[in-house]
């Protein structure tokens, strides 16, 4: 989009991109009066210590989609500061995940450890402008001195030493003549500053730690503070755009910035998103993933976007998700319903419908001729006429959802019990015309009647039955595991309490074995997108293998009769 156009003007033919928000608004302003030349360069920006979240993808969209509608660029920069923590595989799948949602940067991929020259550099260009010096407190001696929001901070006692000093310690730390944390190097701005990010923050810290880039070149690292704003400025990004918490930190970037007189990006904070039900922070979940309290980053149950993916969400309903709650200046809390929503919005257009048989009852059609199969048409997804028809086979034993017969049906339950006729989809109208119990008096199979005339579901006769159930015919079923997932987490803030683990649902999976799925699901492949028909969406999990197909429920249809009876209960 020329972004010329995107101010209204009168008289202006181009169409507002979208409900506007207050940072496009500020680059809207930016673009009248040429702050930045008319560009607009904004960067996404993960520390490689974890796989992304839910959280992320409202950064990744926002960034990423302002850009574009700016027709700017969009970096990808890992800021990558902190050696003992990052890893190469979370490299690879933040990449993988940014492309899955929908996103490019092109040739533009960056790290801040390509930076650390130059950073070096720079530090020592402060220090010889005496605006930092080299501290031999000791970091827990550095918090102590650090005083708190209501008394100024002390002084360290290396504040004041000579610049030739500190070019020497510091020039020594990096030959790696000192231990871990026995120096730090540190800019010296102002102890009684009632911004605590201000009082002589540290710059750098010794650390022989092996990089997963540089290796062992480098035993001191820059603190994240030290290197973000100055990486923005290297990429001469125009708006860096991060979240509220850093806020507080603005003023020590901006204080950087203006020391070493480079390029001066302009930061917007804005709110990070937090989900009901759902864990944001990166630690945490990587201690479940640790203490195997899921199977792994990309668990389904994750709200890594690894997780997210693999349960069957699509980057379409992210981004419409993301684009929904827009962004402001004060922390909230999104109900995890309204991504449910866009998950089954977007489902709903493209998932095929087939039908499947989660927990399965058989059922024999006495009258139905031994050896008969018929083909029933079914419609593929009445959403999308182009998705055609196909052909599901009919026959004497079926079988059916154990909760779609009751033989003690309660008032407004509707489907088969004793004597009730309904329709089975696509197929006839059966009529229940008996029960067969087990030792411990448990339905093991019921015998139904059909109407031949109903084939297709229509009576002749107009008469009318009041449920349609879904079926899958034994001979044909193919066998499948099929995967439930409820929230992994059982309070809507997972945070609290004093151990978040405590908060975890016990019952957040339940794998159902011998789920019997109309045979047309034989060839699926990894990552498809279903409607089990009456039960939810599911997707192909890639643990399916030649013949045994393993299916994870993405997200359950609204299922009326539970709110029913739930509300009975309730009584
Ligand atoms: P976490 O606290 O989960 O470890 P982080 O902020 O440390 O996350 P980074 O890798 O530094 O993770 O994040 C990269 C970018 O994504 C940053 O610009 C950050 O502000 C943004 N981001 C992280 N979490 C959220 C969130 N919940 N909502 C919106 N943006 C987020
Ligand atoms: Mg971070």
């Amino acid at each position: 989009m020329n972004p010329n156009v995107s101010t209204p003007e009168p008289g202006g033919s181009a169409p507002a991109p979208g409900p506007s928000n207050f940072i496009r608004d500020i680059m809207v302003e930016d673009q009248k009066t040429g702050k930045y030349q008319g560009r607009v360069h904004t960067r996404f920006p993960p520390e490689p210590n974890g796989y992304l979240h839910i959280g992320h993808a409202k950064s990744i969209c926002l960034n990423f989609g302002l850009a574009a509608e700016f027709g700017g660029k969009t970096n990808l920069r890992f800021d990558d500061t902190n050696p003992e923590k990052e890893d190469t595989e979370y490299v690879d799948s933040i990449m993988d995940t940014v492309r899955w949602l929908g996103f490019d940067w092109d040739d533009r991929l960056f790290y801040a450890s390509d930076y650390f020259p130059q950073l070096y550099a720079w530090a020592l260009q402060l220090i010889r402008d005496g605006k930092a010096y080299v501290c031999d407190l000791s970091a827990e001696e550095v918090r102590k001195h650090r005083g708190t929001l209501t008394e100024p901070g002390t002084p360290s006692p290396y504040r004041n030493r000579p610049v030739e000093e500190n070019l020497d310690l510091f020039q020594r730390m990096k030959a790696g003549e000192f231990p871990d944390g026995s120096r730090t190097l540190r800019a010296k701005i102002d102890m009684a500053s009632p911004n605590l990010n201000m009082r002589d923050p540290v710059m750098y810290r010794i650390l022989h730690a092996e990089h997963h880039r540089t290796g062992n070149e480098w035993c001191i690292y820059p603190m994240y503070d030290f290197a973000h704003g100055q990486s923005d400025s290297i990429e001469r990004i125009t708006h860096s755009i991060c979240t509220l918490e850093f806020e507080d930190h603005r003023p020590l970037y901006d204080w950087y910035i203006d020391q070493l007189g480079i390029y001066h990006p302009r930061q917007i904070e804005f709110d990070r998103l937090n989900l009901t039900y759902t864990m944001m922070s990166k630690r945490k979940l990587l201690t479940l993933v640790q203490e195997g309290h899921v199977r792994g980053w990309d668990d389904p149950r994750m709200p890594t976007l690894a997780g997210i993916r693999r349960r069957g969400y699509t980057p379409e309903a992210i981004r419409n998700f993301c684009k929904s709650i827009g962004i402001s200046k004060t922390t909230g809390i999104v109900e995890l319903g309204l991504l449910e929503h866009y998950v089954r919005e977007d489902l709903n257009k493209r998932a095929a419908r087939v039908m499947a048989v989660l927990r399965p009852l058989r059922v024999v059609i006495d009258n139905y001729p031994e050896g008969q199969v018929e083909e029933m048409e079914a419609v593929n997804n009445p959403e999308d006429a182009s998705a055609g028809m196909r052909k599901v086979p009919f026959s004497r034993v079926l079988y059916i959802e154990q909760d779609d017969f009751r033989e003690d049906p309660p008032k407004q339950y509707f489907r088969l019990s004793p004597g009730r006729e309904v329709r089975l989809r696509y197929g006839y109208f059966v009529t229940c015309t008996g029960v067969v119990k087990n030792a411990e008096g448990q339905v093991e199979e019921i015998h139904c009647a059909y109407d031949p005339e109903t084939r297709g579901g229509n009576a002749p006769d107009g008469r009318r039955v009041k449920s349609t159930i879904h079926w899958v015919s034994a001979q044909h079923a193919i066998d499948a595991e099929v995967r439930l997932y409820d929230n992994l987490f059982l309070t809507e803030d997972p945070n609290q309490g004093d151990d978040f683990r405590k908060n975890l649902n016990p019952n957040s999976l339940e794998v159902l074995e011998h789920c019997k799925l109309e045979p047309s699901l034989a060839d699926t492949a990894p990552l498809a997108h279903y409607q089990f028909e009456r039960l939810g969406y599911f997707c192909t999990d890639p643990d399916s293998t030649p013949g045994k197909p393993v299916f994870n429920r993405t997200v359950a249809l609204r299922d009326t009769w539970a709110k029913i009876e739930k509300r009975e209960k309730g009584k």
